[in-house]
């Protein structure tokens, strides 16, 4: 992860996307009882990181880290010397952000704040400060995240708890908003056709419709397409049928307001009606022309139920990597 030009979003294994981590501790010296902080930059796979592996890596946070004593030089580990700690993150493609607060004898809390963003360079915070701007819990869930933040934190635990608790019977076709962009419907094999004149009625022609699942079957071929988070639920419903789509209208505005937040000075041309170029101030000439393509971006969101805006920011930042080793080569006469 790159904190230099404050990315959110980085390639990890296999190309898969990994969301930025902020994990900040408290050491206590077992030694001399000096305390300390610091701060860890942390990722998880963005597009399995529900609520549930969001409390799973504040619980396990101090795990694995290693400092020393700045008093005593003596060599500390988290899982015996760590006094308190937080973990932040948010919506990488605007704002929203969750900040994690634990401690060692178990106190656990969650502080969701809808007018601050994720930013790599978010100072510490060890205890959730009270204001009227944001809500403290206990415990996270999709509905607190609905009523903070107007969306879901993952698209695809919506989609899941709506097929667990409302499954899809005939004649009757379900649609779910799950963020601002993105519109799932859910049907019986029988009625597809409904389901698609539905999604079709209701929204602008624009919108990017796909297909995740006809006949009880997940749509392939991708990375994090919905056989991979929507398989096991499938196979006791093998009636389902599911369609999404998303707006690349939302691309288009959620690339303009990520870009004034890089450190570098970047401007968006338009080169068609659906289609803009990035210039990357200061970078080699071949690197600028970086063509975003809101259908594709769109098209993305749609097939692996991610928020439109979020899916520019990872877009963007996989630019961004790409302008920051093409200007390395450059420089290293390569
Ligand atoms: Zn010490």
């Amino acid at each position: 992860m790159s904190q230099g030009i404050g990315l959110l979003t980085s390639p990890g294994d296999g190309g898969r996307t990994e969301l930025l981590l902020l994990l900040d501790v408290v050491w206590c010296c077992p030694g001399c009882g000096h305390e300390q902080q610091e701060r860890y930059y942390r990722a998880t796979p963005l597009h399995p990181c529900t609520l549930a592996r969001l409390e799973q890596r504040l619980d396990h946070a101090p795990a694995g880290v290693q400092a020393s004593c700045e008093q005593c030089d003596q060599p500390m580990d988290g899982a015996d010397a760590v006094e308190r700690w937080s973990l932040q993150t948010g919506f990488p493609g605007g704002h929203g952000l969750l900040q994690g607060f634990a401690d060692r004898a178990g106190g656990r809390s969650w502080r969701l704040s809808p007018h601050q963003r994720l930013d790599v360079q978010l100072l510490p915070v060890l205890e959730p400060p009270e204001d009227i701007a944001s809500v403290i819990v206990e415990r996270l869930s999709e509905s607190t995240c609905l009523d903070v933040f107007h969306r879901c934190w993952n698209p695809k635990s919506a989609l899941r708890q709506a097929l667990l608790h409302h499954p899809p019977a005939p004649g009757s076709c379900v649609a779910i908003d799950p963020t601002p962009g993105l519109r799932i419907v859910i049907a019986d094999a029988d009625d597809a056709d409904q389901a698609l004149a539905l999604m079709a009625s209701r929204l602008p022609d624009a919108w990017v419709t796909e297909t995740l699942v006809a006949g009880g079957e997940p749509a392939r071929g991708w990375l994090n397409g919905p056989a991979e988070w929507l398989g096991d639920l499938l196979p006791s419903r093998p009636r389902t049928f599911v369609v999404a789509a998303a707006d690349p209208a939302q691309v288009a505005e959620a690339a303009q307001t990520i870009v004034e937040s890089f450190p570098m000075r970047i401007t968006i041309e338009a080169t068609t009606p659906t289609t803009c170029r990035l210039i990357v101030e200061g970078a080699p000439e071949d690197a600028v022309t970086i063509q975003l393509d809101q259908h594709d971006v769109a098209t993305e969101a749609a097939r692996t139920l991610i928020c439109p805006r979020d899916a520019t920011r990872v877009e963007l930042d996989r630019a961004i990597v790409w302008i920051g080793s093409a200007t390395a080569s450059e420089e290293a006469g390569t």
